[in-house]
C-alpha cells in the first residue's frame, strides 16, 4: 500500500446528467508508483484522469495532490496542471511549430523560463525520448509514435510530480506502440509517479505496481498485476479479461 501518497481521491462522485460516471471513487497513488487503469469502454477511465487534472469538476468528495487539496480555479489550477502532466491519445502538438518549440512553449509561458534555458531543457528531454535529431522538424514530418514521444517530452518539461496517460498508444499503428511504451517503462524505472489508462496488458503486467479495474463508474478491483491477471475476483473483471486476453 502507498506509504507516501501523491494523488488521493476520497469519495469522489460525478454525474453527466443522469449518468453517475464516477461512483464513490477512493484511490491513492503513492510517490513513485505506477497504477494502470483498465476497464471496458465507457467505464469512466478518462473521466477519472480528467478529474485528477481538474479538467472536469466533481460533485462530492476530495482530491488531494501531494498533500494539498485540488484548487477550484485561478493560479492554483495552473500550478496543478504544471505539477500533474497529462498525455492524451491524440498528441495535440502545434502543427505549425517545430518539435523543439512544442516542448519549449509551456516552459516559456507557464514556467516563465528564458528561451535559452527552455530550449536547453527541451533538447535534453528530446534526447531522453530518443528524438534529439528531430528537434527542428515539424510534427507532421514525424511518425505517430515519434509525435507521442514529443508529447511526453513536453509533459516532462514542466517537471511534473506525476503524469497521467489516457490511452497513449491507442491511436498508433502497432509497430509504433512499443517505442512509446518503452519510454514510459523508462520513466517508471526512474521513479516517475504515473497513472496509465491502457489496453496494453503486457505493459500492465511488466510496469504496473497496481492494476485498477473500473466498470460502470466504480473501482471494482485494485490489486497487484499478478493477483489481478492470475485470479481476478469479480465477474466483471473475469468477463473483461476473457475478451481481451
Ligand atoms: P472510458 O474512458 O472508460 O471509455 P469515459 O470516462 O470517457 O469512459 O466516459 C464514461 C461515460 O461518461 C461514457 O458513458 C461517456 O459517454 C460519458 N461521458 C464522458 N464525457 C462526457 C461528457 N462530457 N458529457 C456527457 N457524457 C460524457
Ligand atoms: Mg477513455
Amino acid at each position: 500500500m502507498a506509504v507516501d501518497p501523491l494523488i488521493e481521491l476520497h469519495g469522489v462522485n460525478k454525474h453527466f446528467g443522469k449518468l453517475h460516471v464516477l461512483q464513490d471513487i477512493n484511490l491513492t497513488v503513492g510517490r513513485g508508483e505506477v497504477v494502470v487503469v483498465i476497464g471496458p469502454s465507457g467505464s469512466g477511465k478518462s473521466t477519472l484522469c480528467r478529474t485528477i487534472n481538474r479538467l472536469e469538476t466533481i460533485e462530492s468528495g476530495r482530491i488531494v495532490i501531494d498533500g494539498r487539496p485540488l484548487p477550484e480555479e485561478g493560479k492554483g489550477l495552473a500550478r496543478l496542471r504544471a505539477e500533474v502532466g497529462m498525455v492524451f491519445q491524440s498528441f495535440n502538438l502545434f502543427a505549425h511549430k517545430t518539435v523543439l518549440a512544442n516542448v519549449s512553449l509551456a516552459q516559456l509561458k507557464v514556467r516563465k523560463r528564458k528561451k535559452e534555458d527552455a530550449d536547453r531543457r527541451s533538447r535534453e528531454l528530446l534526447e531522453r525520448v530518443g528524438l534529439a535529431a528531430h528537434a527542428d522538424k515539424l510534427p507532421a514530418q514525424l511518425s505517430g509514435g515519434q509525435q507521442q514521444r514529443v508529447a511526453i517530452a513536453r509533459a516532462l518539461a514542466m517537471d511534473p510530480k506525476a503524469l497521467l496517460f489516457d490511452e497513449p498508444t491507442s491511436a498508433l499503428d502497432p509497430e509504433m506502440i512499443n517505442e512509446v511504451l518503452e519510454v514510459m517503462r523508462q520513466l517508471a524505472r526512474e521513479g516517475m509517479t504515473m497513472v496509465v489508462v491502457t489496453h496494453e496488458m503486457g505493459f500492465a503486467r511488466s510496469a504496473a505496481n497496481r492494476v485498477v479495474f473500473m466498470a460502470d463508474g466504480r473501482i471494482v478491483e485494485d490489486r497487484t498485476p499478478e493477483d489481478f491477471f492470475t485470479a481476478p475476483e469479480s465477474e466483471r473483471a473475469k468477463d473483461f479479461l476473457s475478451k481481451i486476453l
